[in-house]
């Protein structure tokens, strides 16, 4: 599915999303999707006409199992660069490389979730040179490390679990291992005063337009994060309705 010119949501990866970058010289991935995706994103990959190989860069939003758990395999197949914020990565012996996945401090181990390699350290305001410029954005809240990649000449964020959308509404996440409640408020602040009208969630539908004022009004009608509470809260008015089980009610 492609969202806007160039980004793919790469159909077939469950539970959370990846999305896919198509330029002609090269690809890369906003994620990587929950352990056992990699074979649904070769196989898409090669529906739009691409090979596996031309995959470059495996851009991390965050450490969490879900959205680095197929990392590792990805980049066996094509040598991909991964890159992540340091902040949700660890050593596994004093001095060796980063790692993404497993035993983080932030999530615990976790089946079928190996580790992976941090080969690039991303930093807020860094412009990599997709898509004529993807502009890291570190929002510290969901996990410390969490990122999200503004893509400017469409107004795109790719928001990880920062934010989120069901394709209408955004919303915001659930405190889970790795939240610091003071950190994701000032990084929601700071989003609401950038101009973005789609919004790529890590979860969920994309939003198509006028995803930063949704933000604003959201912020404004509820100041407050969500809480465990909310969420188990409103899990039966979900089922009534269907809604999914990410994000806020
Ligand atoms: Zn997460
Ligand atoms: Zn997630």
């Amino acid at each position: 599915m492609e969202v806007v010119p160039g980004v793919h949501a790469v159909p077939g990866v469950r539970w959370s999303r990846a999305y896919l970058i198509v330029e002609s010289e090269q690809l890369a991935l906003i994620d990587s999707g929950p352990p056992m995706s990699a074979r649904r994103v070769f196989r898409y990959v090669e529906s739009i006409g691409r090979r596996p190989e031309e995959l470059r860069h495996v851009m991390m939003t965050h450490g969490h199992p879900d959205h680095v758990g197929s990392a590792r395999a990805i980049v066996k197949r094509t040598g991909a660069v991964v890159h992540a914020h340091t902040s949700d990565t660890h050593r596994k012996r004093r001095g060796s490389r980063r790692y993404l996945g497993g035993a983080t401090g932030i999530v615990a181990r976790v089946p079928l979730v190996r580790t992976t390699e941090a080969h690039f350290q991303v930093e807020h305001g860094q412009v990599a040179d997709l898509l004529g410029g993807l502009r890291v954005v570190h929002t510290p809240g969901h996990t410390p490390g969490s990122v999200c990649y503004l893509l400017e000449r469409e107004g795109l964020l790719f928001s990880g679990d920062t934010l989120f959308s069901d394709g209408e509404r955004v919303s915001r996440s659930a405190p889970f291992p790795g939240y610091n409640r003071d950190d994701y408020v000032a990084s929601l602040r700071a989003l609401a005063e950038m101009e973005f009208g789609v919004l790529c969630g890590g979860h969920g539908e994309p939003l198509l337009r006028g995803a930063s004022r949704r933000l604003r009004e959201l912020l404004d009608a509820r100041p407050e994060p969500p809480t465990w509470g909310g969420f188990f809260g409103s899990i039966p008015r979900r089922m009534r309705v269907r809604r999914p089980f990410t994000g806020e009610w």
